[in-house]
């Protein structure tokens, strides 16, 4: 069965697959790095605009390793999984500190780099120099198992191995980078994960999933996640014009990202203006204060975690004793900070 699967996609890639990307055919190994790293945690089209900007802002390794870590982060704020953002500006140092400023050109040594997994190391080994390595993403997964009727869960170990061989099998060797553009279009907008176009599929006659009726069980998952709850209260605190702005450190998510003061709770807090001003004295020894404003309720969905708060707008007559020491920015100065989603979302809609 599988002998039929490379042709057929293939064919369909050359007379049917329309879907355009600014990185499509890009040999530059450094553009299709960027372009993988971005698209791992966005929706292409949210993804195009991120990877134009960097681009536009680093167009090459050098550049980007030569920059500030700031100013990366900013570019890449509302991207989420930050430690992506690290590696993306560890990785493009070590190159330029140690490999003359350019990228391995095979996938084992590609492997050996910071952020660089198994699928980024197959795309840019097989985009750039033509390697024959078949990418295995999501896109991959669901076309193989549907096509060829595999149950094994994808998020198990057996289930890594076995698709992994499978889209090596499947792999047009000579033509690795075209194949590997195909398979993963095909699984974007053909064999889509809620609605699959079976009915226009090229691959319908030899598919598993179709003729037996589970195109909709497959692939199987074997973990459902289960995330955990935060309560985050952000205080807004702002004297003469300037606030409290923190930088996140140690191993918590937004590590090296920017905040408001925050008060981390097990459950929703109801802050109730006596509370707010007692919290304020006995925190912070802040006595003339004035509430400006308090939020409705944030939410946001991480991978393992789900955070759920809100921000309380505060106008000090003074800067508390205790927090003299800390930073406090302008406006002017706070734009150029790069902060977490959860708190862009809230500054977005006050702006
Ligand atoms: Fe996917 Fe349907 Fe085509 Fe099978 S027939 S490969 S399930 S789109």
């Amino acid at each position: 069965m599988s002998n039929l699967f490379t042709p057929a996609l293939l064919h369909w890639h050359h007379t049917e697959n329309r879907r355009e990307m600014p990185w499509k055919g890009e040999k530059d190994p450094y553009k299709i790095w960027l372009s993988e790293v971005i698209l791992q945690q966005t929706r292409v089209e949210q993804g195009m605009a991120y990877y134009e900007r960097f681009i536009q802002n680093y167009p090459t390794l050098q550049s980007l390793a030569a920059a500030p870590d700031q100013a990366v982060f900013k570019l890449w704020e509302g991207l989420g999984y930050y430690s992506r953002c690290r590696n993306l500006l560890a990785t493009a140092r070590y190159l330029v500190a140690h490999n003359h400023g350019s990228f391995p050109r095979n996938y084992s040594e590609l492997l050996l780099l910071k952020g660089i997994g198994p699928y980024t190391a197959a795309a840019i080994a097989s985009f750039a120099f033509n390697e024959p390595h078949a990418v295995v993403d999501g896109n991959v997964f669901r076309v193989l198992s549907r096509y060829l009727g595999m149950d094994t869960p994808i998020d198990s170990t057996a289930g890594k191995k076995l698709f992994t061989e499978q889209a090596q099998l499947m792999l047009d060797k000579k033509a690795p980078g075209i194949y590997n553009q195909a398979i993963m279009d095909f699984g974007a907008t053909v064999c889509k994960p809620a609605t699959p176009l079976c009915t226009q599929c090229v691959l319908q006659s030899s598919c598993k999933a179709f003729a037996t009726g589970m195109v909709n069980q497959l692939p199987v998952k074997e973990k459902t996640l289960t995330r955990r709850l935060r309560w985050f209260t952000y205080f807004i605190l702002e004297c003469k014009g300037k606030v409290f702005v923190h930088q996140r450190r140690g191993r918590d998510i937004w590590q090296d990202l920017f905040e408001f003061y925050l008060v981390e709770s097990e459950k929703m807090e109801p802050w109730s203006d006596a509370a707010i001003h007692t919290w304020l004295e006995q925190q912070l020894g802040a006595t003339k204060a004035t509430i400006v404003y308090r939020s409705e309720l944030f939410t946001q969905a991480l991978t393992h975690q789900q955070i759920g708060g809100r921000f309380i707008h505060i106008q000090l007559a003074q800067i508390p004793p205790s927090l003299r020491k800390n930073q406090w920015v302008s406006p002017v100065e706070r734009a150029r900070l790069a902060f977490p989603k959860f708190i862009t979302q809230y500054l977005k809609e006050k702006s």
